[in-house]
């Protein structure tokens, strides 16, 4: 699974979501505290903002531990929506810059750990690339992102041996869900924080339960069930 982070509040630098924290992202890369399928996210990785409304993406099939000019600008990178991952890629996936998270139809920025089958999603002409977390991002897209609950239930009964933990924002709000990995939720006097595993040791950390919704806009954050497979 690789590991996602997701910022909505005040601007932050791309850098102090990422690369600062002492178990952030970067540590992640090649040291990660909770995965549990997978060793490293060392296949690449994203980092996606909202710039005055419009969707900005950097990613690369590199690891991110040796991207030193991303390092370099990363802490001149400033929005107060930010969406990142580092990736693992699944067995059979290709590798290449266009299957990194975040994917994007202009309008929110997206991001999948897991994995799916792809002969249980649609045929579509949208997606970034081959790669499973594509062609369900191209999915969510259609589906529109109010239905993100509904569409990750309906996904995960069609394939029960699917993993759906996604993230995603549109520089005002910001959607994950939990279905088979883990989600940590840190909530600060000038934002929230979504992250695959946390990146300190701060006690405000909490993890959020498997099989729900999470949804935060305007500083609030809601939980909702999702509706497993009967
Ligand atoms: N299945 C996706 C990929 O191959 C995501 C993998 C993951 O979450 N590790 O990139």
């Amino acid at each position: 699974m690789c590991r996602h982070l997701g910022w909505l509040g005040a601007p932050r630098s791309v850098a102090a979501l990422m690369l600062d924290p002492p178990q952030g992202l970067l540590v992640q890369s090649y040291a990660p505290r909770r995965q549990k399928h997978g060793l490293v996210n060392a296949d690449g990785w994203g980092a996606g903002f909202f710039d005055d409304g419009v969707a900005r993406r950097w990613r690369s099939d590199k690891p991110l531990w040796g991207e030193a000019s991303f390092a370099s600008v990363a802490p001149a990178l400033r929005s107060g929506c930010v969406v990142a991952a580092v990736r693992s890629a699944t067995v059979g996936m290709p590798i290449e810059p266009s299957a990194c998270a975040p994917f994007t139809d202009g309008r929110w920025l997206l991001s999948h750990n897991g994995v799916v089958d792809r002969a249980v999603l649609p045929v579509t002409a949208d997606a970034e690339s081959t790669v499973d977390s594509a062609v369900l991002a191209a999915l969510i897209f259609d589906r529109g992102l109010d239905a993100l609950g509904e569409t990750v239930a309906e996904v995960g009964e069609r394939d029960p041996n699917a993993r759906l933990n996604i993230l995603a924002a549109n520089g005002s709000r910001m959607l994950a869900t939990t279905w088979g990995d883990t989600l940590s939720i840190l909530r600060l006097p000038d934002g929230v924080v979504l992250a695959s595993e946390p990146y300190d040791d701060d006690p405000q950390w909490h993890d959020v339960p498997d099989r729900h919704l999470v949804h935060v806009h305007d500083s609030h954050v809601e939980l909702t069930p999702l509706k497993g497979p009967a």
